[in-house]
């Protein structure tokens, strides 16, 4: 493949992801069920994993918790985080570091206070 097909390739699935990203972004979700401390979502054609926020959570939780809520739902994020779509066409919301909402943010704040904010096969 020469480079010129190769990039020609590359701009059309950008246009596809941002198709899809699009997609997601304005379709209207739909509650499927609860597992836990976990909900699962139909968003268009994209099955969301999103944690639940309750009232009982340490603060700090309950603030980057539900901003990785809507962060999930809206597929953006107030960080700029990234988002990609993988061959298999699931799509990954990379936040910044200091976001209140990434993994190395909640992470630590969830197991001190005992739940699980992603899914063990997720
Ligand atoms: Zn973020």
């Amino acid at each position: 493949m020469n480079g010129r097909k190769a990039r020609a390739l590359k701009a059309q699935k950008k246009a596809e992801d941002e198709r899809l990203i699009e997609s997601i972004r304005d379709a209207h979700p739909v509650l499927l069920r609860r597992d836990g401390e976990m909900e699962e979502w139909q968003k268009g054609p994209l099955t969301l994993w999103v944690p639940v926020v309750r009232d009982d959570y340490p603060p700090a939780l309950k603030v980057g918790l539900q901003l990785r809520r809507t962060s999930i739902f809206e597929l953006e994020c107030m960080c700029g985080a990234e988002v990609r779509v993988s061959a298999s066409r699931r799509i990954a919301l990379r936040h910044t570091v200091s976001c209140p909402a990434s993994g190395e943010a909640l992470e630590p704040l969830a197991q001190a206070a005992g739940i699980a904010t992603e899914r063990a096969d997720g």
